[in-house]
C-alpha cells in the first residue's frame, strides 16, 4: 500500500522542529530513521498530516561521557552503538543488545531515540534502558524535562511523551568496573523480534555475594518489565548454578499483561521466559566473577 498524503518539513534546528510540532499538535509526527514509521505509513496504521524529519538537526547525534553516564543523542544510529568504543567501555550491555536489533541495513538507518519512542514491547533497547535505570531527556516548545526509564514505557507503542515533545537524548549510567551483564532472546530467526528476551546486570560485593541485580524482560508483556522477584532472589546470595536456576524460575511471575499473538501464545512465552532469564543471569554472573 501507499501512505496517505502528508506534508513534509526538514528543519535545520531543534527550535524549528519543536515549533513545527507545537504548531501541528497531534497531526504531526517526528521522522527519525523511518524503519518503523515508514512501514506504518505504508500500511496506513499512521496517517499524520505532517512529518517533521529530524535528520538535519545538529546536536542530536552526539555521544559523550558526562557525570558518570553515557549521554547519547536520540538520532545516534543503532549501527554506531554496536561499534562505539565509549559504549563498549561504559555500557557494553547496550552494544550487545544492538546485535539483536533487526539486521545491519535496518541498524544503519534506525536510531536509538526512534526505537525508544516507538516502544515496541518486543524491542531490545527499552529493556536495556529499564535494566540500567536510564533517563530520557525530553524537549518541547515549553522546555525540558527528564523521565526515568521506569516511568517512560506505558504500554504497547505508548510512552510518557506528551504532544509536541521530542526525545532528544538518553543518559545511560556507566556500569561500575566489574559489573557483569547478559542479553539473551529467543526468536524464530536471528533479526526477528524476540518472543521472549531478558537483560541482566549483576554486581559482586566485597563479601562475594550479589550486591546488585537488575533483570528486565522484553517480548513477553505489553511493555518492558523488571523481574523484581528474580532480582530479590539474587541479591545477598553467592551465585552458584542452583541459586541462578531457582531465581530464574520466578521470572514468569512478573508478567502481568502477557503478549499473545500469531508468533507465540501467552502460555508459550511464559514457558520460555525463565529460560532466557537463566541464560542472561548466567552470562552476567560469569562476567561479574561468580
Ligand atoms: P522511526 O521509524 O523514524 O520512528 C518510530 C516512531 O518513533 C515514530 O512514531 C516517530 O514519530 C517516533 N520518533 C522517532 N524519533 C523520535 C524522537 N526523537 N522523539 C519522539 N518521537 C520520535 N527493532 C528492535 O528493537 N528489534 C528488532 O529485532 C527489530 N527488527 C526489525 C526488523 C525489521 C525488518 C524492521 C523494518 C525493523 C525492525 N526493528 C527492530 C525496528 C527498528 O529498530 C527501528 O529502527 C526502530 O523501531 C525505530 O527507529 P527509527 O529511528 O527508524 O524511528
Amino acid at each position: 500500500m501507499k501512505p496517505a498524503a502528508f506534508a513534509y518539513e526538514r528543519p535545520g534546528t531543534l527550535g524549528e522542529a519543536l515549533e513545527a510540532l507545537a504548531r501541528h499538535g497531534s497531526d504531526a509526527r517526528p521522522l527519525a530513521g523511518g524503519q518503523s514509521l515508514v512501514p506504518m505509513l505504508s500500511l496506513r496504521l499512521a496517517r499524520p498530516a505532517l512529518l517533521v524529519d529530524l535528520g538535519r538537526l545538529a546536536g542530536l547525534d552526539e555521544l559523550v561521557v558526562r557525570n558518570g553516564a553515557v549521554e547519547i543523542g536520540a538520532m545516534v544510529r543503532q549501527r554506531r552503538l554496536e561499534r562505539d568504543p565509549l559504549v563498549a567501555q561504559h555500557v557494553p550491555v547496550l552494544a550487545a543488545a544492538t546485535r539483536y536489533v533487526g539486521h545491519p541495513s535496518i541498524r544503519n538507518r534506525g536510531t536509538l531515540g526512534g526505537s525508544l519512542a516507538h516502544a515496541d514491547p518486543s524491542a531490545e533497547y527499552p529493556a536495556v534502558a529499564l535494566a540500567v535505570d536510564a533517563e530520557m531527556v525530553v524537549r518541547s516548545a515549553r522546555g525540558e524535562r527528564t523521565i526515568p526509564a521506569r516511568d517512560f514505557f506505558l504500554g504497547p507503542f505508548t510512552t510518557a511523551l506528551a504532544e509536541g515533545e521530542l526525545l532528544v537524548a538518553i543518559r545511560f549510567p556507566a556500569l561500575p568496573a566489574g559489573a557483569g551483564w547478559g542479553v539473551e532472546e529467543i526468536a524464530r530467526r536471528h533479526g526477528d523480534f524476540a518472543l521472549a528476551g531478558a537483560v541482566a546486570v549483576l554486581e559482586r560485593g566485597p563479601d562475594g555475594t550479589c550486591s546488585r541485580a537488575s533483570v528486565a524482560l522484553f517480548g513477553v508483556a505489553t511493555r518492558p518489565l523488571r523481574a523484581t522477584a528474580v532480582e530479590q532472589a539474587l541479591v545477598g546470595r553467592a551465585l552458584d548454578s542452583a541459586t541462578l536456576r531457582e531465581a530464574a524460575a520466578l521470572a514468569a511471575d512478573a508478567i502481568d499483561e502477557p503478549l499473545s499473538d500469531v508468533h507465540g501464545s501467552a502460555t508459550y512465552r511464559r514457558q520460555i521466559t525463565p529460560v532466557v532469564v537463566r541464560r542472561a543471569i548466567e552470562a552476567a554472573a560469569a562476567r561479574a566473577g561468580f
